[in-house]
């Protein structure tokens, strides 16, 4: 497994990778892995096969975090990182620094976003108004330097997953974008790197939102029913969680994330709550 910091390196690598005809699967990540991420590794490889390669990316990218939100405190651990990536059978981390990648950014000389106009207005994208923007643009640069055929992203980050869909048909990027199923806790919580800041009484109540999520299915399996008397249903269950505070509650189509006022079987859910001070998101078809 190679280790690539340098983005003229990395690029080089994948020049010589297309003239070799070799397939490349990619999976970016913000580190602090965890089976979730593995995950995507192990469909990068099944995609590309023995003989094709897997790059994993490692960078907690600065744009996509709100002033106030967790960039500084978001854990990392590279060793570690390094170390999980090596036993998957990863070939090359790529490791860029925020110098290279945002250059001349403290003085205003980096001025080029990605910007999605219409599914980032929602959702997560109200609650956190430049988050998808960092995430387009880091996420179209990433597909610039590693030049993937595919690249692997979490269901567990559904918003997201439909965002760089659109992004990739929009701008034409040659690149398959393929989602994959959320990994969980045994008891329901979805893996999160942000699950660490949990004390042991907040992760207990954590699972509220799968347990949420749950109840929907539970409610709309034989019959559909009005989204305001589902959402009320929701904000009770969570009330009885003295830790955790409902940000959002949403029900849509799961591809265009256009909300519905009837809910039924294979509508999507989405939330946010708050446990804590750690925000945790999770979302499901119902
Ligand atoms: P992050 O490091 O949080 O930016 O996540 C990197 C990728 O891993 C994203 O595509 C996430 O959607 C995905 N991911 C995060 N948590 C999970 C999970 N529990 N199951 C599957 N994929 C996940």
């Amino acid at each position: 497994m190679r280790v690539i910091a340098d983005i003229e390196r990395m690029q080089a690598q994948a020049r010589l990778w297309a003239r070799r005809g070799l397939r490349v699967g990619f999976v970016p990540t913000m580190g602090c892995l965890h089976a979730g991420h593995l995950s995507l590794v192990d469909c990068a490889r099944q995609e590309v096969g023995g003989r094709g390669i897997v790059v994993v990316s490692v960078y907690v990218n600065p744009t996509q975090f709100g002033p106030k939100e967790d960039f500084d405190a978001y854990p990392r651990d590279l060793k570690r990182d390094l170390a999980l990536c090596r036993k998957a059978g990863v070939d090359v981390v790529f490791t860029p620094r925020d110098a290279a990648m945002y250059p001349g950014k403290a003085q205003g000389r980096f001025s080029t976003y990605v910007v999605e106009e219409r599914l980032s207005q929602v959702m997560e994208g109200r609650a956190r108004p430049t988050h998808f923007r960092g995430v387009t643009t880091v996420v179209a640069k990433l597909f610039n330097i590693v030049q993937p055929e595919a690249a692997f992203f979490g269901a567990k980050d559904w918003q997201q997953a439909a965002i760089l869909k659109r992004m990739v048909a929009d701008l034409n990027l040659p690149v398959n974008l393929v989602v994959v199923p959320t990994v969980r806790e045994p008891d329901g919580l979805a893996l999160s790197s942000r699950n660490q800041y949990l004390t042991p009484e907040q992760r207990r109540q954590a699972t509220a939102l799968w347990r949420s999520l749950q109840h929907a299915r539970q409610r709309v399996r034989r019959a559909s029913m009005g989204a305001a008397q589902l959402r009320a249903e929701i904000e009770h269950l969570l009330r009885q969680q003295p830790e955790a505070r409902l940000d959002y509650v949403e029900f849509f189509h799961g591809d265009t994330l256009v909300p519905v006022r009837t809910v039924r079987r294979g509508t999507h859910m989405a939330l946010a709550v708050f446990v804590g001070p750690t925000r945790l998101i999770d979302n499901g078809r119902l």
